[in-house]
């Protein structure tokens, strides 16, 4: 059987280790569109503090994958899928076919329109070169405006700060993804948060972002103020990133829906991690579960389903939703 991954986050390598676990003979390829080996995202606001190097932050978990027999191919953004011929086409020309696909793409932050006019001012903060030009850009100090309604707009103004910006923190009123704290618990956060020195500004929204002479970048709020700042740090909600599966047949909603095996639509199409969209049977509810180790556990499950394990996701949503990476958010906002 040859099984090909998309995406080589924790999702899809728990996935392509697992798959080898169960079939012995089998070929795995995971494609992704990262050009360097695989990273601990969580740690992205470590590295722009300069608190971890590059070494520091690289995944264990992709260290063993071409001794394991595990083929991975960088540079390869999958850009359709053909379900009916099995066949996957990326962005440089190129195709792989499969027999049973896992797509682990994750999530990307999306951009409102306001900030997609000036695009040299607005510094998403999702993968690794977006850190890195983070860190870069904050080295010449200033000040930072950093804009999201959740979980990374607490990470990415608390790094902010530590670099030594000064930081005012636009929460506009948006949907989160995942945003595992409510009550006390997100109050103390957030005043550990405010304590830090961050100016948190609740329910104000971006209208219009100018680029102003001498790299100034001036804000106008949906409260009717101005703001002005050296960045903005666009620390948005993280969509998951299933463009290429249009006209596929595969059935999207938010992200890709799968049944309690992780299966899509198409019966040798499977989805994990972040991209993924799972039903609560308790609650009836759609939602996607956003977080490492849930993405981890998700490529498991998958891996050994696609091997024909025939194993049910557990549809409790703390067995999923709480399994945040590393420390506490409360430790971390310390
Ligand atoms: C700044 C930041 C901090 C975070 N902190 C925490 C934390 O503290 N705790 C926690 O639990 N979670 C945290 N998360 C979330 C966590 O990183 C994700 O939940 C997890 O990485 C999801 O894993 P995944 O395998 O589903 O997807 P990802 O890790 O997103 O991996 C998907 C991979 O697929 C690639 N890809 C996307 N589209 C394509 C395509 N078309 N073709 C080929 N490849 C593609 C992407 O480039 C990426 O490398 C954080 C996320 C960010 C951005």
């Amino acid at each position: 059987m040859r099984y090909l991954i998309l995406g080589c986050g924790p999702a899809g390598i728990a996935a392509a280790k697992t798959i080898l676990k169960s079939d012995k003979s089998a070929s795995v390829v995971i494609a992704t569109e990262e050009s360097g080996p695989p990273y601990l995202r969580p740690l992205l606001p470590d590295l722009i503090t300069g608190e971890m190097d590059l070494s520091a932050i690289r995944d264990p978990q992709g260290e063993d994958l071409a001794s394991r027999g595990i083929e991975v191919r960088h540079g390869k953004r999958a850009k359709k899928v053909d379900a009916a011929n099995r066949r996957v086409a990326f962005a440089d020309g190129s195709e792989e076919a499969y027999d049973s696909l896992l797509i682990a793409t994750g999530g990307k932050p999306a951009i409102p329109p306001p900030l997609r006019k000036t695009p040299g001012s607005v510094f998403p903060f999702d993968s690794l070169e977006d850190a890195q030009r983070i860190r870069e850009k904050a080295k010449g100090k200033g000040d930072a405006v950093v804009y999201g309604p959740g979980f990374l707009g607490i990470v990415a103004s608390v790094a902010m700060r530590r670099v030594g910006l000064s930081v005012v923190w636009l929460q506009p009123d948006l949907p989160r993804i995942g945003y595992p704290i409510s009550g006390e618990l997100e109050a103390s956060i957030l005043d550990n948060v405010r304590n830090k020195g961050v100016v948190i500004r609740d329910g104000i929204d971006i209208s219009e972002v100018v680029e102003l002479d001498g790299g100034v970048i001036g804000i106008r709020t949906s409260a009717g103020d101005q703001l002005r700042c050296s960045m903005i740090v666009a620390a948005t909600e993280r969509l998951p990133s299933v463009e290429f599966l249009r006209g596929s047949g595969v059935n999207v909603g938010t992200g890709i829906l799968v049944d309690d095996h992780l299966r899509t639509s198409a019966s040798n199409i499977y989805a994990a991690g972040d991209c993924a969209e799972l039903r609560d049977k308790a609650g009836g509810e759609s939602r996607i579960n956003f977080g490492w180790r849930s993405a981890v556990k998700q490529g498991q499950l998958a891996g050994e389903n696609m091997a024909g394990g025939g194993k049910v996701f557990i549809g409790k949503q703390e067995d999923y939703f709480w399994m945040l990476f590393g420390s506490a958010l409360a430790d971390r906002t310390r």
